[in-house]
């Protein structure tokens, strides 16, 4: 079994459409794969999923925590749970609104033609890396990172704050839907040990189910002491890409370090809600 449990289809901010990514992953030797696009349910009835691939449904969440943001990521969840339908509907009407906030911003500075850009797009959920697209396309960055830098990040001149739910709200709209709540590349969110320590805390308090201990980009002695952080709580551990497009600079399709063997016994396939061959 390999199973890659976080990415991204152009639903929200990736750039490909599912059918590329569940044939990636075939060819790349997954065989569990959960599309966990950014605040966004997909409906899967009507893809030709390839044999010897299993979809665990999923999304990825954006919630508040003592003031900063994080990710949730839910697994297994029912789709068509009416609660998290509308917790995503309310999530994407955020996004929008912070979108044009955002316009109203360029525009200030003679940028205009964001939300008609957006508009052409497939996607559901508008991201900040829609916008970091736009300015790139109409030559206002030479990159995303730089996009990102001058525009989009707090300090930058386009940026508008989000104002997302607390994370014990994502978590119960994710266990509502039968689903397992994961927080997301704890390891990214600039943390002191003993501040990542509170968030696993505050994370499995609120009735959080695991944390990602291995994605792109991770080092071992990261993973180990994720793994041990997971242990220690009783929290199951689980494992993504995070892929997001394959020319960029993300990682690949199930090309992250495995859990390992310290982490076997709580791996997240071990978890009762868990129900994936
Ligand atoms: P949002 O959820 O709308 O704030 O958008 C955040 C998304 O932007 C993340 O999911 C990343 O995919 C992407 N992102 C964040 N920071 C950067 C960066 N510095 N360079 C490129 N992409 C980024
Ligand atoms: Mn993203
Ligand atoms: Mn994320
Ligand atoms: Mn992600």
């Amino acid at each position: 079994m390999k199973a890659d449990l976080h990415c991204h289809s152009h639903f929200s901010d990736g750039q490909h459409p599912p059918q590329f990514l569940m044939d990636r992953a075939v060819a790349n030797h997954v065989t569990h794969l959960a599309i966990t696009d950014h605040d966004c349910l997909l409906n899967c009835s009507g893809w030709k999923i390839p044999p010897g691939l299993t979809l665990v449904p999923g999304l990825e969440i954006s919630a508040g925590w003592r003031g900063m943001e994080i990710h949730i990521v839910g697994l297994g969840i029912d789709a068509e749970s009416t609660p998290l339908n509308d917790y995503v509907s309310r999530q994407q009407q955020l996004r929008r609104d912070r979108i044009v906030a955002m316009d109203k911003k360029l525009s200030g500075q003679n940028i205009s033609g964001l939300l008609e850009y957006l508009q052409s797009k497939p996607c559901i959920s508008w991201t900040r890396s829609h916008v970091a697209e736009f300015l790139v396309a109409e030559a206002h960055a030479k990159d995303m990172q730089r996009a990102f830098k001058r525009f989009l990040r707090p300090g930058g001149s386009a940026f508008v704050a989000a104002q997302w739910p607390e994370m014990d709200e994502a978590i119960a709209a994710i266990q509502q839907a039968s689903g397992i709540a994961v927080l997301a590349h704890p390891g990214r969110y600039g943390l002191t040990r003993s501040k990542l320590g509170r968030l696993m805390d505050d994370f499995q308090h609120s009735g959080g189910d695991a944390a990602e201990v291995s994605y792109g980009s991770i080092n071992p002695v990261q993973q180990s002491t994720l793994t041990t952080m997971v242990q220690e709580r009783g929290l199951y551990a689980s494992a993504g890409s995070d892929f997001h497009s394959a020319d960029r600079q993300w990682t690949d399709i199930g090309r992250f370090p495995g859990l390992g063997s310290a982490a076997t016994k709580n791996a997240i396939w071990a978890h009762p809600r868990w129900h994936f061959d």
